[in-house]
């Protein structure tokens, strides 16, 4: 009786607050199925709205048309892409233009940025990671390190600060999420960049569970480097191209292992020897993946007037509402929250354990309830301000309980 009362009370005050949503005009930027509640844009952004009309327009008009001319000619210019782009998501990053390009995989791209970080700190032989990292992030530091002739240690996020007073005279990298793909749990990006900065380092820090999710400033933060993808929060489709940002104060000295053609500083000389653009531009590698960025700088559109601040605290209600109900209604059935409850420790995503999450994500998302999972026992749920409302933090809550 009491869990029905409050159920009943918790979809009243998620109407109440849904329609006091500032970005609820956003709602409709998405192509979302009828009847699905989608927690999962932290792995797979929802289909903006611009999307389809822009990739009919590259196929048929920008390529069928316009054929080779639409590299540097027309309106569609697609030798800038990855610099045009990188400003678009510099923006979202607190990134003056210039710092940030778009191309390849985030996987690509932390192996480019680690090696062009290391470079530049090369009488120190140790590199800092998470301990929790993404696995892709772990491997490719490894690599790196094998590489380079590094130590690579693996330190959970929340005891770096004791591991750089330890050894960060001779730590060279610090490469760290900003937020933790499995809890949630953000990490203190300005306080960590200053730490490391204390002790000579420099940072690369992942932004793949924060772009488009949070606040972030990292030219005022002096962060350093940062990669991310652009599929998660940003909503730029699958496979969509990755983004590399280097602040400025680093561009002539950095020197990126992969030195494709196109981040030459005069490609179309087409010379013997690489010599390395003078600005960001020697972040790019190969000829950029014209379709995916295309569908990118649509998607990036939905971001259009929308006040970062605004998002990161619609956000935070979201996160923190989906907490609540969980506690309503989920209380004594084997759950427990492992994301902080603590706003300012939070991402966007809220992460439960329970013993047959492997079974309950798949049998919430058969009843219109989608997020995932990860072995053993997990379950993520992602929010994304711009589509994600409270009425979806109760029902899925709702389902779990139905289900256990
Ligand atoms: C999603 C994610 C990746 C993905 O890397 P890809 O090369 O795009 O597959 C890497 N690192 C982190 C922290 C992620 O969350």
């Amino acid at each position: 009786m009491t869990t029905a009362v409050t159920a009943d009370s918790l979809v009243s005050r998620a109407a109440d607050l849904d329609a006091a949503d500032p970005l609820r005009h956003c709602r409709e930027r998405f192509l979302l199925p009828e009847g699905t509640t989608y927690l999962d844009g932290n792995s797979l952004g929802a289909l903006p709205a611009a999307v389809p009309d822009a990739m009919r327009d590259a196929v048929h008009r920008q390529w069928g048309t316009g054929l080779i001319g639409s590299w540097f000619g027309g309106d569609a210019e697609w030798w800038g892409l990855p610099e045009r782009l990188g400003d678009r998501v510099g923006a979202l990053l607190g990134a003056a233009p210039g710092q940030t390009v778009v191309g390849d995989s985030t996987s690509v791209q932390i192996f480019n940025t680690l090696t062009a970080a290391a470079r530049l700190r090369p009488n120190r032989r140790l590199l800092l990671t998470d301990a929790g990292h993404f696995p892709t992030d772990a491997y490719l530091a490894d690599s790196v390190g094998e590489m380079l002739g590094l130590e690579v240690r693996r330190v959970p996020a929340a005891q770096l600060r004791e591991a750089l007073e330890a050894d960060g005279d001779r730590t060279a990298v610090v490469a760290f999420p900003a937020v933790d793909f499995a809890t949630g749990e953000r990490w203190d990006m300005p306080g960590l960049t200053a730490a490391a900065h204390a002790a000579g380092a420099l940072v690369v820090w992942d932004l793949c569970h924060a772009a488009g999710a949070l606040e972030l400033q990292l030219d005022a933060w002096d962060v350093d480097f940062a990669v991310g993808c652009t599929y998660k929060y940003l909503s730029g489709g699958p496979g969509a191209p990755a983004f590399a940002y280097a602040a400025r104060a680093h561009h002539a000295m950095m020197r990126q292992p992969l030195t494709g053609w196109t981040g030459h500083a005069d490609p179309f000389a087409m010379r013997g020897t690489y010599e390395g653009a003078a600005g960001i531009g020697r972040a790019r590698i190969g000829t950029p993946t014209v379709l995916s960025m295309l569908a990118l700088e649509a998607a990036i559109g939905a971001f259009d007037g929308v006040d970062l601040a605004t998002l990161r605290a619609q956000s935070l209600s979201l996160t923190g509402f989906f907490i609540e109900c969980c506690d309503a209604l989920l209380g004594g059935r084997g759950f427990e929250i492992v994301t902080p409850r603590e706003p300012e420790r939070r991402g966007s995503q809220v992460t439960l354990r329970h013993p047959d999450a492997v079974k309950l994500v798949p049998a919430a998302a058969e009843r219109g309830v989608v997020g995932d999972k990860r072995e053993p026992d997990l379950l993520r749920y992602g929010f994304n301000a711009l589509y994600n409302t409270h009425a979806d933090a109760v029902r899925a809550a709702t389902t779990l309980a139905e289900l256990t």
